[in-house]
């Protein structure tokens, strides 16, 4: 017995074969040509379904302050010390009611699956970390998400954060992140953060060598402490504008190359040639409307074509990898067994304004229906035309 049937759908990754697909409870249960049920339809159109964006690096709990910030630089460090200063006077309900409105813009952009990073330090305490856990349930029937703790401003040169962080880890926190690159001791910073990761099985997800100077980088370090703990599979890098993994090209494209006045250098690595050869990469929002990214509707089709333009990124091929940099790719950094339209994984499904993914890429194509684990998660409507009616 079906719930529900999503018909004439163009599934990503089965060619132009026009599918329907069958949905019992909260998972797909047939996917086929023409499937005869009683359940309720709802008609794709012939266009493109997928599993939702995977989005894999993100910060709701510092989102949608730029009216608390003054921004002259456009700096990293700037950016760093003005959300350090914002965040004095976050309180729970504050971090809560920005979150959602950045949570509720990802959920109708189609994204089904996100990791939010959240500050933890002395300074604001447990209390973004408590808003998030709020957060996550209350969204539950929308999005999956993941809350990684990190200290912002430093682990070792910060007495009292790793005590936090230990906290949020055993109050819930799903893996841990680390940011090297603020510590007075980068490599003894990486050296805790697997601590405290191995003591809690948990994954890690590092924010790691945001600048231009691949002279030094901590990427060798991570690598070598990951291989050491055999943490391999479990531990991803984020912004790295070095080499980049994990890509944020709004950030990175915003705060890189700031002491130049002429031939900025983009600091966006071209993700879609690594994973060419086979390295796990995806492309991410970050920041949304706060003093390291003073833009963003939350949309993960709209930054993979901003990165297409950046990367040159503009064959069918190399566009067709940019839609799995934030789909199929990412879910494979998050460890994200079952998503995907297959028989037996979760009914998150959401139909493109499109019928093909580099098309859905090139043209950033609208989100129109999403379900997630089989329940209708948000609608948008296609935009319609007038034209003036002609003769008598
Ligand atoms: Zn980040």
């Amino acid at each position: 017995m079906l719930d529900l049937v999503l018909r004439n759908a163009r599934i990503a990754g089965r060619g132009d074969a026009i599918l329907d697909i069958g949905i019992a409870g909260e998972k797909i249960v047939e996917i086929a040509q023409a499937i005869s049920s009683d359940a309720p339809l709802e008609d794709a159109g012939g266009r493109l379904v997928m599993p939702g964006f995977v989005e894999t690096h993100i910060h709701l709990d510092k989102s949608c302050i730029l009216d608390r910030c003054e921004s002259r630089d456009g700096t990293l460090q700037e950016a760093i010390a003005q959300v350090a200063a914002a965040k004095r006077g976050f309180t729970e309900d504050d971090v809560y009611a920005r979150g959602r409105r950045t949570l509720e813009k990802a959920i109708v952009q189609g994204t089904t699956r996100m990791r939010t990073h959240v500050e933890v330090d002395p300074r604001i305490g447990l209390r973004s970390f408590g808003a998030i856990k709020r957060l996550k349930r209350d969204y539950a029937w929308a999005i999956d998400l993941e809350v990684c703790v990190f200290p912002q401003e430093g682990l070792l040169n910060d007495p009292g954060t790793e005590e936090l962080l230990v906290a949020a880890c055993e109050a819930g926190a799903d893996l841990i992140g680390g940011c090297p690159y603020t510590d007075s001791d980068p490599h003894g910073q990486i050296a805790r953060i697997f601590a405290i990761a191995r003591r809690f099985d948990l994954d890690i997800d590092f924010h790691l060598d945001f600048d231009l100077d691949a002279s030094r980088m901590d990427l060798e370090e991570v690598c070598r402490q990951t291989l050491a703990f055999r943490y391999g599979g479990r531990v991803a890098v984020g912004h790295v504008t070095k080499l980049a993994v994990t890509v944020l090209p709004a950030t990175d494209l915003f705060l890189m190359g700031r002491a130049h006045d002429h031939n900025v250098p983009r600091g966006v690595t071209p993700a879609h040639r690594l994973a060419e050869h086979g390295v796990t990469c995806s492309l991410a929002t970050n920041n949304v409307l706060n003093p390291f990214t003073p833009f963003g509707d939350c949309s993960l089709g709209r930054i993979a074509n901003l990165y297409a333009n950046i990367a040159q990124a503009g064959t069918p091929r190399e566009l067709a990898a940019c839609f799995d940099l934030v789909t199929a790719q990412p879910a494979r950094l998050m460890n994200l067994p079952d998503y995907g339209i297959a028989v037996g994984n979760p009914a998150d499904l959401v139909v493109l304004d499109s019928n093909d993914p580099a098309m859905a890429i090139a043209e950033v194509a609208q989100p129109l229906i999403g379900f997630k684990r089989g329940r209708r998660s948000f609608s948008r409507a296609a935009p319609l035309l007038f034209p003036p009616t002609t003769g008598p």
